[in-house]
């Protein structure tokens, strides 16, 4: 980064990762220059900058902004490569990355880089919990919490950066290279603003390139594109796996067997298998704090990538079983009536609501729907013909969702027209879930879309059907 001094560095995109990118950048003497579209009453972060004499130049790109004095041009993950400001950085031959390429730049610590379609947040935070325990010192950042170059700027060769990282973020880097880089899975998701599957699975094996033998890669081998992927990384290759025997990684003992039921109790461990041969059995998969087998499958990749950075097997075992969880993922909220209501609003695809309903016995009533993103849902069928008891819908998907219900046959589904504001509609959809259950049932939220069809994200809307709930 000292190779910046003096020179032009464009920030594209404020928040919390822009801020500080620009920040450090200054501080390294660069000639910094902020831009966000958003107007400028919109963007609270600027004043901090502008009081470092940075410039920040808010509601409109200028048109040289980026010229051929510019050395490097770092975009907010979010801004898509099609944004005038970045067309014209790549015409002109400008360098383009993302925070996370700078972070990587900065950091004296080690990289754990988790990053998948789903359990990404639920992994990350879990990989920091049993590190902790087993004695290291981690600082979780990326795409939850801390900026990664705020972490890079206080971690030291002791400390362990571990990094939730999307494929927006990677799609941005060059050098960037994770000791320990862990891929969970790869579901069709985000397909909008990658175009396409191959660019996305291209964005996320970016994570591996620039890894060498004395890195780890932890692959998910029940995962056919991640087995594909292993194929090419040129790190140790550590698989995770629930259905199959592995000779070498972290597996299950017996393995589970694909659609079979997990409530026919057998006594499952999981354990790990050196390449030496030597097998350590970490604990019983019943244990674990969180349920669901995508749960276990979290766990064993959080495994894998802690005892790749060194931890000792016993020291996880506690760590395994007291974890409870993030707010939004399955998050239990209330019993009323004998009814239990839990908050999955993470849940943003089709993969993850199923994941989840999977992983409860009870009867539910769903409550889903959102963001259009042009899906058809038919890949919820099954769940709604097998799975559900009840099933009502809200947002833009409302009217596809209820579709699909009635070609699986399912009896109880109510249709939520929107009414004032989101906040009632919402509430009103919990009402009515409320009257399809019965003591002993669930009722989920667990939309399969993602929020900004209606809320600012899925936290608001998150909290908002956990407040319903507690208000029946
Ligand atoms: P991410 O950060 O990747 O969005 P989270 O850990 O926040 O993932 O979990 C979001 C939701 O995805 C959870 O509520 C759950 O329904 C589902 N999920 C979690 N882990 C997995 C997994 N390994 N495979 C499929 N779905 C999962």
């Amino acid at each position: 980064p000292e190779s910046y001094r003096g020179r032009k560095v464009v920030v594209l995109g404020l928040a919390r990762s822009g801020v500080s990118v620009a920040k450090v950048f200054h501080a390294l003497g660069a000639n910094v220059v902020v831009n966000d579209k958003k107007e400028r009453e919109l963007c609270p972060e600027a004043d901090e900058l502008t009081a470092l004499g940075i410039s920040v130049l808010c509601g409109y790109h200028p048109d040289d902004l980026v010229t051929g004095q510019t050395a490097l041009l770092v975009k907010n993950p979010g801004i898509p490569y099609t944004a005038d400001p970045i067309r014209r950085a790549e015409e002109l031959g400008v360098e383009v990355v993302t925070e996370v390429e700078v972070a990587y730049w900065l950091s004296p610590a080690p990289i754990i880089g988790i990053t998948g379609s789903n359990g990404k947040t639920t992994t990350t935070t879990w990989i920091g919990e049993l590190l902790k325990a087993a004695g290291k010192n981690p600082i979780i950042a990326g795409n939850i919490g801390t900026p990664l170059c705020e972490a890079a700027l206080v971690a030291s060769a002791e400390d362990w950066i571990v990094a939730e990282l999307s494929s927006f973020q990677l799609k941005g880097t060059e050098a960037f290279r994770p000791k320990v880089a862990l891929l969970l899975n790869i579901a069709e998701t985000h397909l909008d603003y990658h175009g396409g599957m191959e660019d996305y699975v291209a964005s996320k094996e970016k994570l591996f390139a620039n890894q060498s033998s004395d890195d780890v890669a932890v692959l998910n081998w029940d995962d056919p594109v991640c087995r594909e992927i292993s194929a090419r990384v040129k790190g140790r290759v550590l698989p995770f796996s629930l259905y199959e025997r592995l000779e070498h990684g972290v597996c299950m003992e017996p393995p589970f067997v694909k659609g079979a039921d997990d409530a026919k109790a057998v006594a499952r461990e999981i354990v790990w298998r050196r390449e030496d041969g030597a097998e350590t059995a970490v604990l019983l998969v019943d244990e674990l704090g969180l349920p669901g087998r995508h749960n276990a499958a979290n766990a064993l990749a959080a495994i894998a990538a802690c005892l790749s950075a060194g931890a000792d097997p016993e020291a996880l075992a506690a760590a395994l079983r007291g974890f409870r969880g993030v707010e939004h993922r399955l998050e239990y909220a209330v019993e009323v009536n004998g009814v239990k209501y839990y908050n999955d609003s993470k849940a943003t695809n089709p993969i993850a609501t199923t994941m989840s309903v999977g992983s409860l016995s009870a009867p539910i009533v769903l409550i889903a729907g959102g963001l259009d993103r042009g899906s058809d849902y038919m890949e919820l069928l099954p769940l709604f013909r097998d799975r559900l008891k009840g099933l009502v819908v809200l947002g833009e998907t409302r009217a596809k969702l209820a579709a699909v219900a009635e070609l699986a046959g399912l009896a109880n589904v109510r249709l939520v027209e929107p009414v004032e504001d989101a906040e009632s509609t919402l509430r009103e959809a919990v009402r009515q879930a409320a009257l399809l259950a019965e003591p002993g049932d669930i009722v989920l939220l667990s939309p399969a879309c993602a929020s900004w069809d209606m809320f600012e994200s899925y936290e608001q809307r998150g909290r908002i059907f956990k407040d319903s709930a507690h208000t029946l």
